[in-house]
Protein backbone atom coordinates (compact mmCIF):
# COMPACT_ATOMS: atom_id res chain seq x y z
CA UNK A 1 0.00 0.00 0.00
CA UNK A 2 1.81 3.45 -0.89
CA UNK A 3 0.71 6.24 0.87
CA UNK A 4 0.63 9.71 -0.23
CA UNK A 5 1.89 12.63 2.16
CA UNK A 6 -1.34 14.42 1.01
CA UNK A 7 -3.99 12.26 -1.66
CA UNK A 8 -4.74 14.96 -3.77
CA UNK A 9 -5.39 12.53 -6.54
CA UNK A 10 -8.24 10.51 -4.67
CA UNK A 11 -9.77 13.74 -4.32
CA UNK A 12 -9.87 14.70 -7.95
CA UNK A 13 -10.91 11.60 -8.26
CA UNK A 14 -14.46 12.00 -5.78
CA UNK A 15 -14.95 15.57 -7.76
CA UNK A 16 -13.56 14.67 -11.38
CA UNK A 17 -16.95 15.16 -13.51
CA UNK A 18 -17.77 18.62 -11.64
CA UNK A 19 -14.20 19.48 -12.24
CA UNK A 20 -13.73 18.62 -15.64
CA UNK A 21 -16.91 20.33 -16.86
CA UNK A 22 -16.22 23.64 -14.51
CA UNK A 23 -12.87 23.66 -16.41
CA UNK A 24 -14.64 23.06 -19.93
CA UNK A 25 -16.97 25.80 -19.52
CA UNK A 26 -14.59 28.48 -18.25
CA UNK A 27 -12.41 27.52 -21.76
CA UNK A 28 -15.88 27.68 -23.57
CA UNK A 29 -16.50 30.96 -22.06
CA UNK A 30 -13.17 32.81 -23.11
CA UNK A 31 -12.81 34.66 -19.79
CA UNK A 32 -9.80 33.29 -18.35
CA UNK A 33 -9.22 35.99 -15.55
CA UNK A 34 -11.52 37.13 -12.78
CA UNK A 35 -15.18 37.36 -14.15
CA UNK A 36 -18.20 35.35 -12.74
CA UNK A 37 -16.45 32.38 -11.27
CA UNK A 38 -14.55 34.96 -9.32
CA UNK A 39 -17.31 36.48 -8.46
CA UNK A 40 -19.24 33.28 -7.41
CA UNK A 41 -16.21 32.05 -5.28
CA UNK A 42 -16.15 35.37 -3.14
CA UNK A 43 -19.71 35.28 -2.04
CA UNK A 44 -19.22 31.56 -1.02
CA UNK A 45 -16.02 32.23 0.82
CA UNK A 46 -17.78 35.57 2.21
CA UNK A 47 -20.52 33.12 3.21
CA UNK A 48 -18.41 30.29 4.81
CA UNK A 49 -16.24 32.38 6.73
CA UNK A 50 -19.00 35.00 7.91
CA UNK A 51 -17.09 37.50 6.65
CA UNK A 52 -18.09 40.61 5.33
CA UNK A 53 -15.86 40.81 2.10
CA UNK A 54 -13.90 37.92 0.70
CA UNK A 55 -11.37 39.43 -1.95
CA UNK A 56 -9.77 36.19 -4.33
CA UNK A 57 -6.11 36.85 -5.64
CA UNK A 58 -3.29 35.94 -7.37
CA UNK A 59 -1.73 33.80 -4.10
CA UNK A 60 -1.33 33.40 -0.24
CA UNK A 61 1.36 35.43 -0.47
CA UNK A 62 0.17 38.59 -2.73
CA UNK A 63 -3.10 38.18 0.19
CA UNK A 64 -0.75 39.10 2.42
CA UNK A 65 1.01 41.28 0.55
CA UNK A 66 -2.04 43.32 -0.08
CA UNK A 67 -3.36 43.22 3.03
CA UNK A 68 -0.24 45.32 4.34
CA UNK A 69 -0.50 47.68 1.27
CA UNK A 70 -4.11 48.53 2.46
CA UNK A 71 -2.82 49.23 5.63
CA UNK A 72 0.13 51.59 4.09
CA UNK A 73 2.91 49.89 5.96
CA UNK A 74 5.89 52.17 5.01
CA UNK A 75 9.56 51.37 4.96
CA UNK A 76 10.94 51.25 8.70
CA UNK A 77 7.69 50.32 9.85
CA UNK A 78 7.75 47.39 12.70
CA UNK A 79 5.53 44.04 12.14
CA UNK A 80 5.38 41.42 14.88
CA UNK A 81 5.09 37.85 14.04
CA UNK A 82 6.62 34.40 14.83
CA UNK A 83 10.32 32.87 13.38
CA UNK A 84 8.19 29.66 12.70
CA UNK A 85 6.32 30.14 9.17
CA UNK A 86 6.76 30.15 5.96
CA UNK A 87 8.92 32.79 4.47
CA UNK A 88 5.65 34.85 3.02
CA UNK A 89 4.76 35.63 6.40
CA UNK A 90 7.78 37.55 6.29
CA UNK A 91 9.12 38.21 2.80
CA UNK A 92 5.73 41.15 1.92
CA UNK A 93 6.92 42.63 5.35
CA UNK A 94 10.34 43.08 3.99
CA UNK A 95 8.95 43.57 0.06
CA UNK A 96 7.60 46.99 1.60
CA UNK A 97 10.80 48.22 3.50
CA UNK A 98 9.18 47.26 6.93
CA UNK A 99 11.21 45.05 9.49
CA UNK A 100 9.65 42.17 10.64
CA UNK A 101 10.11 41.71 14.57
CA UNK A 102 10.09 38.06 15.69
CA UNK A 103 8.28 36.60 18.93
CA UNK A 104 9.04 33.46 20.58
CA UNK A 105 6.05 30.68 19.74
CA UNK A 106 4.24 28.52 22.19
CA UNK A 107 5.68 24.92 22.79
CA UNK A 108 2.26 22.91 22.58
CA UNK A 109 0.77 24.80 19.50
CA UNK A 110 3.95 26.12 17.89
CA UNK A 111 1.91 29.39 17.61
CA UNK A 112 3.40 33.08 18.30
CA UNK A 113 3.41 33.72 22.50
CA UNK A 114 0.96 36.14 22.86
CA UNK A 115 2.52 37.27 26.65
CA UNK A 116 6.15 37.42 24.65
CA UNK A 117 4.43 40.56 21.91
CA UNK A 118 3.99 43.34 24.51
CA UNK A 119 7.51 43.97 24.72
CA UNK A 120 8.56 43.79 21.60
CA UNK A 121 5.93 46.80 20.88
CA UNK A 122 8.22 50.28 19.87
CA UNK A 123 6.99 53.60 18.74
CA UNK A 124 7.42 51.84 15.27
CA UNK A 125 5.35 48.85 15.81
CA UNK A 126 2.26 49.02 13.15
CA UNK A 127 1.09 45.86 12.68
CA UNK A 128 0.89 41.99 14.51
CA UNK A 129 0.47 39.23 11.56
CA UNK A 130 -0.13 35.86 13.56
CA UNK A 131 0.07 33.01 12.20
CA UNK A 132 -2.52 30.07 12.26
CA UNK A 133 0.18 27.59 11.84
CA UNK A 134 -1.04 23.41 11.04
CA UNK A 135 -4.40 23.92 11.05
CA UNK A 136 -5.14 26.02 14.13
CA UNK A 137 -5.79 29.28 15.35
CA UNK A 138 -3.54 31.67 17.06
CA UNK A 139 -4.70 33.68 20.70
CA UNK A 140 -6.82 35.69 18.29
CA UNK A 141 -8.20 37.24 21.55
CA UNK A 142 -5.26 37.99 23.66
CA UNK A 143 -3.78 39.45 20.44
CA UNK A 144 -6.51 41.43 19.67
CA UNK A 145 -6.70 43.08 22.99
CA UNK A 146 -3.01 43.84 22.83
CA UNK A 147 -3.72 45.66 18.90
CA UNK A 148 -6.39 47.88 20.14
CA UNK A 149 -4.40 48.94 23.58
CA UNK A 150 -1.60 50.15 20.68
CA UNK A 151 -3.44 50.86 18.35
CA UNK A 152 -1.95 48.24 16.03
CA UNK A 153 -3.58 46.14 13.05
CA UNK A 154 -4.02 42.36 12.94
CA UNK A 155 -3.94 40.28 10.03
CA UNK A 156 -4.34 36.37 10.57
CA UNK A 157 -2.00 34.08 8.36
CA UNK A 158 -4.25 31.38 8.12
CA UNK A 159 -2.90 29.89 4.71
CA UNK A 160 -2.66 26.65 6.89
CA UNK A 161 -6.00 27.23 8.75
CA UNK A 162 -8.75 27.96 6.30
CA UNK A 163 -11.78 26.49 8.06
CA UNK A 164 -10.93 26.11 11.34
CA UNK A 165 -12.86 27.73 13.77
CA UNK A 166 -12.09 29.79 17.42
CA UNK A 167 -14.79 30.12 19.41
CA UNK A 168 -17.23 29.53 17.24
CA UNK A 169 -16.64 32.18 14.50
CA UNK A 170 -13.86 30.86 11.26
CA UNK A 171 -10.87 31.14 10.88
CA UNK A 172 -9.89 34.06 8.40
CA UNK A 173 -12.79 36.10 10.24
CA UNK A 174 -11.04 36.83 13.34
CA UNK A 175 -9.24 39.94 13.01
CA UNK A 176 -8.87 43.82 10.50
CA UNK A 177 -7.82 41.35 7.73
CA UNK A 178 -7.36 37.72 7.51
CA UNK A 179 -5.52 36.13 4.38
CA UNK A 180 -5.32 32.61 3.03
CA UNK A 181 -3.87 30.71 -0.06
CA UNK A 182 -5.01 27.79 -2.29
CA UNK A 183 -2.04 26.44 -2.80
CA UNK A 184 -2.68 22.68 -4.06
CA UNK A 185 -1.80 21.37 -0.85
CA UNK A 186 -3.02 23.67 1.78
CA UNK A 187 -6.66 22.57 2.84
CA UNK A 188 -8.86 24.34 0.25
CA UNK A 189 -6.78 24.03 -2.79
CA UNK A 190 -7.13 25.02 -6.42
CA UNK A 191 -5.17 23.31 -9.36
CA UNK A 192 -2.59 26.19 -9.09
CA UNK A 193 -1.39 29.88 -7.23
CA UNK A 194 -4.40 31.15 -5.81
CA UNK A 195 -5.53 33.09 -2.54
CA UNK A 196 -8.36 35.71 -0.78
CA UNK A 197 -8.44 38.08 1.80
CA UNK A 198 -11.37 38.89 4.23
CA UNK A 199 -12.12 41.55 6.41
CA UNK A 200 -15.59 43.46 7.88
CA UNK A 201 -14.20 46.88 6.55
CA UNK A 202 -15.61 48.27 3.76
CA UNK A 203 -12.89 51.37 2.35
CA UNK A 204 -10.20 48.12 3.48
CA UNK A 205 -11.83 46.21 0.64
CA UNK A 206 -12.33 48.49 -1.95
CA UNK A 207 -8.75 49.48 -1.68
CA UNK A 208 -7.48 45.59 -1.72
CA UNK A 209 -9.81 45.65 -4.57
CA UNK A 210 -8.09 48.12 -6.20
CA UNK A 211 -4.54 47.29 -5.09
CA UNK A 212 -4.71 43.65 -6.79
CA UNK A 213 -5.94 45.36 -10.12
CA UNK A 214 -2.30 47.69 -10.47
CA UNK A 215 -4.06 50.36 -8.15
CA UNK A 216 -6.76 50.90 -10.41
CA UNK A 217 -10.70 51.29 -10.25
CA UNK A 218 -11.14 52.78 -14.00
CA UNK A 219 -9.32 51.04 -16.17
CA UNK A 220 -5.51 53.26 -16.75
CA UNK A 221 -6.22 55.38 -13.98
CA UNK A 222 -4.22 54.92 -11.50
CA UNK A 223 -4.52 56.14 -7.76
CA UNK A 224 -2.13 54.12 -5.96
CA UNK A 225 0.22 51.73 -6.97
CA UNK A 226 -0.62 48.11 -6.80
CA UNK A 227 0.03 44.77 -8.14
CA UNK A 228 -1.16 42.24 -10.85
CA UNK A 229 -2.91 39.67 -8.03
CA UNK A 230 -5.78 38.71 -9.76
CA UNK A 231 -6.90 34.95 -9.27
CA UNK A 232 -7.50 33.10 -12.81
CA UNK A 233 -11.18 31.99 -13.62
CA UNK A 234 -10.15 27.92 -13.94
CA UNK A 235 -9.02 28.24 -10.24
CA UNK A 236 -12.01 30.10 -9.43
CA UNK A 237 -14.44 27.29 -10.96
CA UNK A 238 -12.27 24.68 -9.56
CA UNK A 239 -12.46 26.17 -6.02
CA UNK A 240 -16.33 26.79 -6.34
CA UNK A 241 -16.87 22.88 -7.47
CA UNK A 242 -14.41 22.12 -4.11
CA UNK A 243 -15.77 24.67 -1.71
CA UNK A 244 -19.22 23.14 -2.24
CA UNK A 245 -17.65 19.68 -0.42
CA UNK A 246 -15.22 21.46 1.87
CA UNK A 247 -17.32 21.60 5.42
CA UNK A 248 -17.67 17.77 4.92
CA UNK A 249 -13.60 17.20 4.66
CA UNK A 250 -13.46 20.21 7.58
CA UNK A 251 -15.54 17.64 9.30
CA UNK A 252 -13.23 13.65 7.81
CA UNK A 253 -10.35 16.01 8.90
CA UNK A 254 -11.15 16.32 12.67
CA UNK A 255 -11.77 12.52 12.44
CA UNK A 256 -8.53 11.84 11.00
CA UNK A 257 -6.91 14.07 13.54
CA UNK A 258 -8.40 12.16 16.42
CA UNK A 259 -7.72 8.91 14.96
CA UNK A 260 -3.84 9.41 14.78
CA UNK A 261 -3.92 11.24 18.02
CA UNK A 262 -5.36 7.32 19.29
CA UNK A 263 -3.49 5.23 17.42
CA UNK A 264 -0.15 7.42 18.49
CA UNK A 265 -0.75 7.34 21.94
CA UNK A 266 1.99 5.81 23.84
CA UNK A 267 4.20 5.76 21.35
CA UNK A 268 6.44 8.66 22.76
CA UNK A 269 5.80 11.26 20.42
CA UNK A 270 4.33 14.55 21.60
CA UNK A 271 0.72 14.59 19.40
CA UNK A 272 -0.82 17.74 18.39
CA UNK A 273 -2.37 19.47 21.10
CA UNK A 274 -5.63 21.37 20.56
CA UNK A 275 -7.14 24.51 22.78
CA UNK A 276 -10.58 24.11 24.39
CA UNK A 277 -11.90 26.83 22.57
CA UNK A 278 -10.71 26.38 19.13
CA UNK A 279 -10.61 23.25 15.94
CA UNK A 280 -8.09 22.33 14.05
CA UNK A 281 -8.19 21.47 10.43
CA UNK A 282 -5.03 19.50 10.55
CA UNK A 283 -3.29 21.27 7.60
CA UNK A 284 -0.57 19.18 8.60
CA UNK A 285 -0.63 16.48 11.18
CA UNK A 286 2.68 17.63 13.16
CA UNK A 287 4.12 15.37 16.06
CA UNK A 288 7.90 16.24 17.69
CA UNK A 289 10.12 13.70 18.89
CA UNK A 290 13.75 14.59 20.55
CA UNK A 291 14.82 11.20 17.96
CA UNK A 292 13.60 12.69 14.57
CA UNK A 293 16.29 11.38 12.62
CA UNK A 294 15.82 8.23 13.18
CA UNK A 295 12.47 8.32 13.23
CA UNK A 296 12.08 9.94 10.14
CA UNK A 297 14.79 6.76 8.63
CA UNK A 298 12.04 4.19 9.89
CA UNK A 299 9.24 5.79 8.51
CA UNK A 300 11.17 6.52 4.94
CA UNK A 301 12.53 2.91 4.79
CA UNK A 302 8.93 1.33 5.23
CA UNK A 303 7.55 3.99 2.24
CA UNK A 304 5.69 6.51 4.39
CA UNK A 305 6.10 10.00 3.29
CA UNK A 306 6.79 12.42 6.13
CA UNK A 307 7.91 16.21 5.93
CA UNK A 308 9.29 19.21 8.37
CA UNK A 309 7.66 22.35 8.34
CA UNK A 310 9.82 24.22 9.25
CA UNK A 311 13.67 23.07 9.45
CA UNK A 312 14.95 26.57 10.31
CA UNK A 313 13.41 29.54 11.80
CA UNK A 314 13.22 32.60 10.32
CA UNK A 315 15.61 34.58 12.36
CA UNK A 316 18.07 32.45 11.40
CA UNK A 317 17.47 32.44 7.45
CA UNK A 318 20.56 33.94 5.72
CA UNK A 319 18.14 36.45 3.96
CA UNK A 320 17.78 37.78 7.22
CA UNK A 321 20.96 38.64 8.25
CA UNK A 322 20.82 41.90 8.30
CA UNK A 323 18.41 41.98 11.20
CA UNK A 324 21.05 40.63 13.24
CA UNK A 325 19.45 38.06 15.27
CA UNK A 326 21.24 34.90 16.66
CA UNK A 327 20.99 31.53 17.47
CA UNK A 328 19.65 31.01 21.27
CA UNK A 329 16.85 34.34 20.24
CA UNK A 330 14.02 32.08 20.22
CA UNK A 331 14.80 28.62 22.12
CA UNK A 332 11.18 27.62 21.56
CA UNK A 333 11.03 28.25 18.06
CA UNK A 334 15.07 26.39 17.31
CA UNK A 335 14.16 23.87 19.04
CA UNK A 336 10.87 22.33 17.68
CA UNK A 337 12.81 23.26 13.85
CA UNK A 338 14.75 20.38 15.35
CA UNK A 339 12.08 18.23 16.70
CA UNK A 340 9.17 18.12 14.69
CA UNK A 341 7.77 16.29 11.58
CA UNK A 342 4.73 15.55 9.43
CA UNK A 343 2.58 13.17 8.85
CA UNK A 344 0.73 12.29 6.21
CA UNK A 345 -2.81 14.03 6.11
CA UNK A 346 -5.76 14.55 3.75
CA UNK A 347 -9.31 14.03 4.02
CA UNK A 348 -9.07 11.14 1.90
CA UNK A 349 -6.67 9.25 4.06
CA UNK A 350 -8.40 5.80 5.35
CA UNK A 351 -7.54 4.44 8.48
CA UNK A 352 -6.20 1.37 7.03
CA UNK A 353 -3.40 3.92 5.93
CA UNK A 354 -3.54 5.80 9.34
CA UNK A 355 -2.84 2.29 11.09
CA UNK A 356 -0.11 1.29 8.74
CA UNK A 357 1.60 4.57 9.47
CA UNK A 358 1.20 4.21 13.00
CA UNK A 359 2.56 0.31 13.29
CA UNK A 360 5.63 1.54 12.07
CA UNK A 361 6.92 2.91 15.49
C1 LIG B 1 1.47 28.49 2.11
C2 LIG B 1 1.67 29.57 3.07
C3 LIG B 1 1.72 30.91 2.66
C4 LIG B 1 1.80 31.34 1.22
O1 LIG B 1 0.79 30.94 0.38
P1 LIG B 1 1.06 30.88 -1.20
O2 LIG B 1 -0.33 30.73 -1.75
O3 LIG B 1 1.91 29.71 -1.46
O4 LIG B 1 1.67 32.16 -1.62
C5 LIG B 1 1.82 31.89 3.63
N1 LIG B 1 1.88 31.58 4.94
C6 LIG B 1 1.83 30.31 5.37
C7 LIG B 1 1.87 30.04 6.84
C8 LIG B 1 1.73 29.26 4.46
O5 LIG B 1 1.71 27.99 4.89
Amino acid sequence: MKIPFIDLQAQYQAYKQEIDKAIQNVLDSSQYIMGPEVKKLEDGLARYTGSKHAIACSSGTDALLIALMAMDIQPGDEVITTPFTFISTTEVVSLLGAIPVFVDIEPDTFNIDSSKIEEKITAKTKAIIPVSLYGQVADMYEINVIAAKYNLIVIEDGAQSFGATYKGKKSCNLSDFGCTSFFPSKPLGCYGDGGALFTNNDALAEKSRMILAHGSRVRYQHEVVGINGRLDAIQGAILNVKLKYFAEEVQKREEIGTAYTELLRGKGLSLPVVKQDRTSVYAQFTVRSEKREELLERFNSNGVPTAIYYPKPLHLQQCYESLGYKTGDFPIAEKAAKEVFSLPMSPFITFEQQKLVSSIL
